[in-house]
C-alpha cells in the first residue's frame, strides 16, 4: 500500500472541508470523483482503502478492466469525450456520463439506453468560452437543446459540466464556475427542472469551484500525482 495515495487523498479532503467551511456549504453536497485514468488498479484500491467510492475515468478502453475487476459497490462516472459508437459499451459501466456535449450525442444515449433498458444520469458539458479544442454545448443554444432534452425518456439530465481554460492562477476561473451555476439556476427556472449538479473543479481550482457550488470535483493528480502520459484527445 502506498501512503502516498493516502496523504494526497486525505489532504484533497481536507481541502475540500475548508472549501465548504468557507463558503458555509454542506460537505455533504460535494462529491469527490477521484479520477484514476492512466493510473494503475493498485492506486485505486489504496483509495478504496480510505473509503473512496467514486471515481472517474475518460478513455472506455483503459476503464473497461478496471471496472469490471473492482468492487460492484464502486460509482463509475465517464468524464472523457464520448464517441458515438462506444455508448452501447459506456453505459452498462458508468451509470453517470458528464460530458455530452451535443443534441446529437444526447439523442443518441437516449435511443441506446432505451433499447438497452437503462437510464444513465448525464450531465451537459458546456463550452462557456467557447474553445476550439474543446466539446460542449454554446451556453446561448442550451436553451433550444434543454427543450428537447427534458422531453428524453431514458436520460435524467442531472446537471450541467464544465472545463474551463488553462490559467495560471484559479481565481481566474471563479467567473466561470459562477456563470455556469447562474446558467443552470436560469434553466432550472426557465423549463422548471430540477437540475441539481454541476461537475466543476479540477486539481488546480476545485477549492474555487466547491465555493462557487460545485455538487461533483474531479480530482486527478492531486491525489494520484502526475500523469506520465496524456490521454489522446483530453487536457492534463
Ligand atoms: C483528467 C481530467 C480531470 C482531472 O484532472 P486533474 O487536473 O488531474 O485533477 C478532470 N476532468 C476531466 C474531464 C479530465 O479529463
Amino acid at each position: 500500500m502506498s501512503d502516498t495515495v493516502v496523504r494526497q487523498l486525505d489532504d484533497v479532503r481536507r481541502r475540500i472541508l475548508g472549501a465548504c467551511s468557507r463558503s458555509e456549504r454542506d460537505p455533504d453536497s460535494v462529491e469527490l470523483i477521484a479520477v484514476s485514468k492512466t493510473f494503475p488498479v493498485a492506486d485505486i484500491r489504496d483509495a478504496m482503502g480510505c473509503g473512496q467510492r467514486l471515481f472517474g475515468e475518460s478513455r472506455l478502453q483503459e476503464a473497461t478492466p478496471k471496472v469490471e475487476g473492482l468492487p460492484a459497490d464502486l460509482e463509475w462516472h465517464f468524464i472523457g469525450r464520448v464517441q458515438r459508437n462506444k455508448v452501447r459499451k459506456i453505459l452498462p459501466l458508468f451509470p453517470f456520463v458528464h460530458a455530452v456535449d451535443s443534441l446529437k450525442l444526447a439523442c443518441h444515449i437516449d435511443a441506446v439506453a432505451g433499447e438497452m433498458g437503462m437510464r444513465p444520469k448525464v450531465f451537459l458539458q458546456v463550452n462557456q468560452a467557447g474553445e476550439l479544442s474543446k466539446g460542449g454545448f454554446d451556453p446561448g443554444e442550451l436553451e433550444t437543446a434543454m427543450d428537447a432534452i427534458r422531453g428524453f425518456r431514458h436520460v435524467e439530465t442531472v446537471g450541467l459540466m464544465t472545463i474551463p481554460p488553462a490559467v495560471e492562477d484559479p481565481e481566474e476561473s471563479r467567473a466561470w464556475f459562477s456563470g455556469l451555476r447562474q446558467l443552470r439556476d436560469d434553466l432550472s427556472q426557465r423549463f422548471s427542472m430540477d437540475l441539481p449538479f454541476l461537475s466543476m473543479g479540477m486539481s488546480g481550482d476545485f477549492e474555487i469551484a466547491i465555493e462557487e457550488g460545485a455538487s461533483h470535483v474531479r480530482v486527478g493528480s492531486s491525489i494520484f500525482g502526475n500523469r506520465e502520459y496524456k490521454v489522446p484527445g483530453e487536457l492534463g
